[in-house]
């Protein structure tokens, strides 16, 4: 019978020794394992200055965050600032409870600030999207601008 030693070898333990890096060094050095948790290290040592961690696995995000690599760009759609600017050369209609309203109005309200309407809700009522949230707001709505 065979024996696979590579297999044995490659198998994490206490006792073993791991490349991590040595937030003390600041280098990736060998630590040997001194706690298990399961298959995963839960504690390990610096052969170098012989400092004690929590392992902790690597993250994705460690490796992009690097000092001095660029920090990725998370871009987030933000339907009301695209909204404001599909009806940036619209003016900007005071809300009133009696003023009329259509989908796309670009709204001006006291409290809530810009909004664009969004949906008409008939009889009385229109969708208007604040910078925050939506809101359903009274208003008057002439049968004409449905959409
Ligand atoms: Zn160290």
């Amino acid at each position: 019978m065979f024996y696979n030693k590579q297999m044995a070898l490659t198998k994490l333990a206490v006792g073993s020794d791991i490349k991590y890096l040595c937030s003390k060094c600041n280098l990736e050095l060998s630590h040997t394992i001194i706690a298990m948790i399961g298959s995963e290290p839960a504690r390990i040592r610096c052969n170098t200055c012989r400092t004690e961690r929590n392992y902790r696995r690597k993250k994705v995000t460690d490796l992009i965050l690097r000092p001095g690599a660029p920090r990725p760009k998370i871009m987030r759609p933000d339907m009301f600032q695209a909204k404001l600017q599909e009806n940036l050369m619209k003016t900007p209609k005071t809300y009133r409870i009696d003023q009329s309203f259509e989908v796309n109005d670009v709204i001006q309200h006291p409290s809530f600030g810009k909004g664009v309407v969004i949906k008409a809700m008939f009889p009385d009522r229109v969708e208007v999207l604040f910078q925050d949230q939506s809101r359903v707001l009274m208003c008057k709505l002439d049968g004409t601008s449905a959409e």
